[in-house]
């Protein structure tokens, strides 16, 4: 038994909080999973609807062989065994928006075994959780209540899209590590292009399964959240639902074993029905299909395609730039990011980059709300503007001018030092006249720094000053230090 990672405590003691996700990602396919009817968001009602999706009597499903290699491809980018060998069986549920009144899905025998994937915190921490299965399943359409004070309509274009579910096993510690579990699976699908991670559209969703218990006890009894959409509200549907069980079971009571829905207005989680055993659903395995048996080579090839992924790339981030795992990580969670930042390092200080394209660059793309491929400088400029840091023409005070001029009106750093003038004094003569000057005008302060060193990064300042940021601060130095006699 290792130690417990994270713990909250409560009036009676300390409480480990135990989280499993269940991801539903919609592939990214043209066509639904088993009818040649359109996937595409966004259509109007029923547009997407062929026979196959709408339970027409004789209608049949067939495999649509992208989605089968979509499964695939994120079954090898998880890490996990590829089961050559899987069934699609029938869920058995009525719901007024699956009129074939079952859904296709795979039970006993998915396309996915077990899997891990790495997860980085925000605290520099790096935990694995566990991957229990991905299976291949149909996404149900959509009941309207709110249109009609009378009647419900139904929006069958979802009917039928392809959904993978991935099921993690139940690894989480605390509301962080889900939701940066949650954010890392989301980087990973979108690497390979199997799911776009849209949440807004719903493309991607989580069941959240929280638990507590005892350090070193046994698994408490588990609720399920339904459907949670984004990454912040992962984190806050675990956060309240652990502070609920841990309030339950203090007072005396127990949980529930149940599924919740998440309010995302209150942030808090309600009942919505006990939870159903897998028996319920009378799985059995779909006679319109036959099992899915995949050729090796197949797999082999899809292993042979993949894009380097985010672990991998952050890795060789590691090695070749010098750079901390949390930087390369951050650099590394977003393909396009990592495309600009490996521009602008390349052949350059690869620290000097990551803190540039991290700090000043994300910090203002995220002030302005621009997405990386809308930034107003270029990787090649921000490489330029660099180059302009290392070789001495400007420091990096002066930089941070230039980059605000290049991120307002763009143009090309090199050009904006000249026209400002903003190069750097390296001539001694220079320093040493400002150097002088101040120090003949604060003879108060030349008496205070021979008794208190600290008071030097005054004058550093004052000359500074006096020279519009523009001297070389290392010269700076040198030279106060030598007039002022001190080492
Ligand atoms: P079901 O399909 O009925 O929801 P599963 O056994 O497939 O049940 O588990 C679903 C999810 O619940 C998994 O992600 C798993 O990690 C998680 N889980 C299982 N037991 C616990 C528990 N005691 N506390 C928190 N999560 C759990
Ligand atoms: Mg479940």
């Amino acid at each position: 038994m290792s130690e417990p990672r994270k713990l909250l405590s409560g009036a009676t003691g300390d409480w480990e909080v135990v989280i499993g996700l269940e991801v539903h990602a919609q592939v990214l396919s043209k066509s639904k999973l088993f009818s040649g009817a359109s996937a595409e968001y966004g259509a109007g009602p029923n547009e997407n609807v062929s026979l196959v999706d709408a339970a027409m009597p004789g209608m049949l499903p067939v495999i649509n062989g992208y989605c089968v290699e979509q499964a695939v491809k994120t079954g090898l980018g998880l890490n996990a065994k590829i089961n050559l060998w899987s069934r699609f069986d029938r869920k058995n549920y009525f719901y007024p928006d699956l009129p074939q009144g079952y859904q296709i899905s795979q039970y006993k025998d998915p396309i996915v075994g077990e899997g891990e994937v790495e997860v980085e915190l925000d605290d520099g921490e790096t935990i694995r959780v566990g991957i229990e299965r991905l299976h291949l399943e149909q996404d149900a359409g959509k009941s309207i209540h709110d249109l009609s004070p009378k009647e419900s309509y139904v929006d069958l274009n979802r009917s039928g899209v392809a959904l993978m579910e991935i099921v993690s096993k139940p690894d989480m510690r605390s509301a962080d590590e889900a939701a940066a579990y949650y954010s890392k699976l989301r980087t990973i699908l979108r690497y390979l292009g199997a799911c776009d991670g849209n949440m807004e559209e719903g493309s991607m969703r989580a069941d959240v399964n929280v638990s507590v218990r005892r350090p070193g006890g046994p698994f408490g009894t588990r609720t399920e959240t339904k459907n949670v959409n984004s990454i912040r509200f992962v984190k806050q549907a675990v956060e309240y639902e652990a502070r609920r069980q841990i309030e339950v079971l203090e007072s005396g009571g127990k949980i529930d074993q149940e599924t919740r829905l998440f309010d995302v207005a209150t942030g808090k989680t309600r009942p919505m029905r006990s939870k159903e055993d897998a028996h319920d659903y009378r799985y059995f395995p779909d006679p319109d299909l036959l099992p899915l048996e995949l050729d090796p080579a197949f797999v082999e090839r899809i292993r042979l395609s993949l894009p380097e992924l985010p672990d991998a790339k952050k890795r060789r981030f590691m090695r070749d730039f010098g750079l901390s795992g949390y930087d390369a990580a951050v650099l590394a969670a977003d393909k396009d990011r990592a495309a600009y930042f490996e521009e602008v390092a390349k052949g350059r200080d690869g620290k000097l980059a990551a803190n540039w394209v991290t700090t000043e660059l994300f910090g203002a793309l995220n002030k302005k709300g621009l997405e990386i491929d809308q930034s107003p400088i270029k990787a090649a400029a921000l490489g330029r503007l660099i180059d302009l840091i290392c070789d001495g023409t400007i420091s990096g005070r002066i930089a941070k001018d230039v980059f605000q001029i290049m991120l307002e009106g763009g143009g090309d750093p090199a050009t904006i030092v000249a026209e400002k003038g903003l190069k750097q004094v390296t001539d001694a003569g220079a320093i040493e006249r400002a150097v002088d000057e101040i120090i003949a005008a604060n003879p108060r302060q030349v008496e205070e720094v021979k008794a208190k060193p600290k008071t030097f990064g005054w004058f550093v300042g004052q000359v500074m000053k006096a020279t519009g940021g523009k001297a070389n601060p290392a010269a700076v130095n040198d030279i106060l230090k030598k007039k002022l006699g001190i080492d």
